[in-house]
This record gives structure tokens, sequence and C-alpha cells, in this order.
């Protein structure tokens, strides 16, 4: 992916308290989804009246999202970082903020982006993070010992296997600390959130800090624990003004601290201290209702072993070249890996959200099920052999020619490229 560096990163309002009354930021809730559970959470998808992480009054997709941040970037121009903040966490949905951040960093290159993690599962997309150049990122950790840790995590998901207790504390540990240190090794700011919650971890902030001064961490935000009612820890008080300072001062001891944290909902938008989130609700709204068009997707997966023929079956591809018409030539602009292998149909439903910006992808060869489920997603399978571009004409141009291989475009589909592939 082509990425022009015009960001200037002292304008992020969270990471530079300088920045606050001058510029602003949008979180996309494109990640409804968590892989753990916190002891004081209480995530809402549809509401309107409280102010805190872990509501939002929509979820969106990445396409929707990229319609929704078009729209208010042209009200609002002072918005200059993107960022993605749940409701759940962005890497227990994945795919959904990766294709986020992509069609952000495409569409615009200046913006800072940022992501905020529990650091369960953000491991394996560090790489992918830094080279779409996501360059702030939070990881929150409330204890770096087990034995505090349990009390505060009731579950930790890692696949299909769930974890309670001091496992389940020490699996969520060991993957934050290692988040934390590939994330330093690629050079992104990190800061961290702790939740400092009376009675549990209070006493605790000292070691945070310490352990994460030691890893390289650039800021610490020590938040006062949201009484959520209904969650384990809704009969816990809020702790005091008084008492964060004191714990923010024992902090400073080991890093810098963010005092200005408004703790925001998952579809802020605005400055932190000039909200604008209500004002742009129905149009949060709005775009829930779009389903983008074929004209819309503006990229072509290919199948390629290459990058010059199309020569992979859709099953056989591990990764996917995406394509673009650029004023009148092709040119790849990124490259994505493709959904695991063995998921059964959720594999295919997997992928039609990989590509999700794409309005086709040229293959080999499709079987009949990943045919249906993309066509329905509106990715349209087109089975060709011979040059990617040739085949990329064939796309964006209706030009039919002898790379196709004559099936799998049916006309009955209001989406039908009209590539004169062979109907039915
Ligand atoms: Fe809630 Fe965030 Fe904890 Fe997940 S990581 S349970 S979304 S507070
Ligand atoms: Fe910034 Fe705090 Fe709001 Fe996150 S919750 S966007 S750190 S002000």
């Amino acid at each position: 992916m082509k990425i022009l560096s015009t960001k200037d990163y002292h304008r992020h309002p969270c990471f530079n308290a300088k920045a606050k009354g001058q510029y602003g930021r949008i979180h996309l809730p494109v990640a409804p989804k968590c892989n753990i559970k916190c002891n004081f959470c209480d995530r809402k998808y549809d509401c309107v009246n409280e102010s805190r992480p872990g509501v939002t009054s929509n979820i969106l997709t990445p396409e929707q999202a990229g319609v929704y941040m078009q729209r208010v970037l042209e009200k609002e121009p002072r918005i200059t970082v993107a960022g993605i903040a749940g409701p759940g966490d962005p890497f227990a949905n994945g795919e959904e903020t990766m294709a986020t951040m992509r069609m952000v960093r495409q569409n615009h290159p200046e913006m800072i982006l940022c992501v905020s993690s529990n650091g369960m599962n953000i491991g394996p997309y560090v790489e992918e993070l830094a080279e779409i150049e996501v360059s702030h990122v939070t990881i929150t950790v409330c204890a770096v010992d087990p034995a505090i840790g349990e009390k505060v995590y009731a579950w930790v998901k890692d696949g299909n296997v769930v974890y309670h207790g001091k496992q389940g504390a020490e699996l969520l540990l060991s993957r934050q600390l290692g988040a934390i240190k590939k994330l330093k090794a690629h050079n992104i700011t990190v800061k961290v959130n702790c939740i400092v919650i009376p009675g549990i971890n209070d006493h605790h902030v000292e070691d945070v800090a310490k352990m994460m001064k030691e890893l390289g961490v650039d800021l610490l935000n020590c938040m006062a624990m949201f009484p959520n009612v209904n969650t384990p820890f809704g009969n816990i008080e809020q702790p005091s003004k008084k008492t964060m300072e004191e714990i923010r001062v024992v902090g400073e001891k080991y890093l810098p601290q963010m005092r200005h944290c408004t703790r925001c909902r998952a579809d802020a938008v605005g400055l932190l201290g000039d909200d604008k989130t209500e004002d742009f609700r129905s149009c949060l709204t709005e775009c829930t209702t779009i389903k983008p068009t074929a004209k819309e997707r503006t990229y072509v997966a290919v199948a390629t072993r290459e990058g010059v023929l199309i020569n992979q079956h859709l099953g056989e591809a591990k990764r996917f070249q995406i394509w673009a018409r650029v004023g009148d030539k092709y040119e790849k602009v990124d490259e994505r890996k493709t959904a695991e292998a063995g998921g059964g149909i959720k594999r295919w439903h997997q992928l039609a959200k990989i590509l999700g910006d794409c309005k086709a992808v040229l293959v080999s060869g499709v079987g009949q099920t990943p045919s249906d489920i993309l066509t329905k997603a509106g990715v349209k399978p087109i089975e060709a052999s011979g040059f990617i571009e040739d085949g990329l004409e064939v796309v964006y141009e209706n030009k039919a020619n002898k790379l196709l291989k004559g099936r799998r475009t049916s006309c009955a589909d209001s989406a039908c490229l009209g590539t004169g592939g062979g109907c039915g």
C-alpha cells in the first residue's frame, strides 16, 4: 500500500494535551465483539445516553465507516485522528478493524491512525499496522500480577478456548507484554490505559507503571473505573479525583501521565473539549443503511503466485493482491492475507469481509459455495487465466476476452459486471 507521510503526529489530542483545543478525533465503531470479559464492562450497541467507553449508538461495517468518515470530515475538518476503540476489542474483530484502517489510510493519507485494544490478539497484526502507518496504539493493562488480574477478568478467550481465573490472567498478561514489545520494536507510540478499581488494583498501579516503563511505553493513562450497574464491580465506588491524582503522582515517577482523558464513547467525534458526537448521530445512523454499490468498490483482488499471472484457485491462495485503476494505468495497491483454511463456510464469509472494498476477485478457479457467498456479498469471483492486466481490463472496462473461463457471472444479479463471462 502506498503511503504519503504528511502526518503531523503532534496533532493527536490524546497524546499531546496542547493539541486538544485545536484538533479532534473520530472513533469508528466497527468492532462489536470482545475476547475477554472485564468485571467492570457493560457494552452497549444502541445507546445514546451514556458517555463512557464501550457504548455506541450504532455499529458500522468498514465500507459504511468510509462513507461516514468522509461525511464527517466535510463538516468537521479539525479531525486529525481516526481511531477504533470498540465498543468491543478491535482485534476480536481483526478483519473489520484492518479493513477500516486500510480504507482510512488509502482515502485520507494525512490522517493519524490510532487503535485501542486489550492486547490479547493484536500481536499478529503489528507488522501490518506498522506498514500502513498506524502510529498510536493504546493497550489497557489493569494488572501485571496474575493474582490481581484474575480479580479483574472473568474470562479470557483464545480462539475457541475460554480460560478462567489465574490461567486466563496469565495468558492475557503474556499477550499484552509481548504486544507492547513488538509495537515498540516497530516504532509505534504506545499509551497504556490502567483502569483504577478501588480495592482491586488501586495499590498496584505503581507496579504497572514500573513494568510499562521497562517496556518503553510512552504514556500512562490512569483512568477511574466507571461503575456500571449489573456488572460484578457495579457496587464499587468510582475513585475520587483526589485519589486519582495521588495515583498519577506515583505513576509519574516512571512515565508521563495523561490527565486530560475524557473517557470517550466508541463513536465519539469532535474535539475533546468540544464534543460533536450528538451532532453527528443522525449521520452515523444514516450510514448504517448504506450498502456499497459495485461502483463504490474501487479495487479488484487477484489470486496470483508471482504478481504477473492469474494462476491460483480461490481456495489455494494464501494472499490476494489488491489492484486499482489509477488514471489510465493499473497499480497494485495492497496485499492481504486470506482467511484461515479449515473454517468451513465461515472462511468465505471472512474473505468477503477482507475483500469488502473489492468489486471482483480474479481467480483461476472457484467452487460453487464460495462463489455464491462472495457474489452475495458484492465481490464477484471471475474465473480467468493469463496476465493480471488483461483480467483487470475485463473488470474495469467490461472487455470480454479470451482469459475468461466462461462461468459464474449470473446476469440475474443486479451487480453483474457484464463481462460476457457466460451466464447461468
Ligand atoms: Fe469491555 Fe474493553 Fe474489557 Fe472487552 S476489553 S471486556 S470491551 S472493557
Ligand atoms: Fe483520547 Fe481518552 Fe478519549 Fe481515548 S478515551 S480518545 S485517550 S480522550
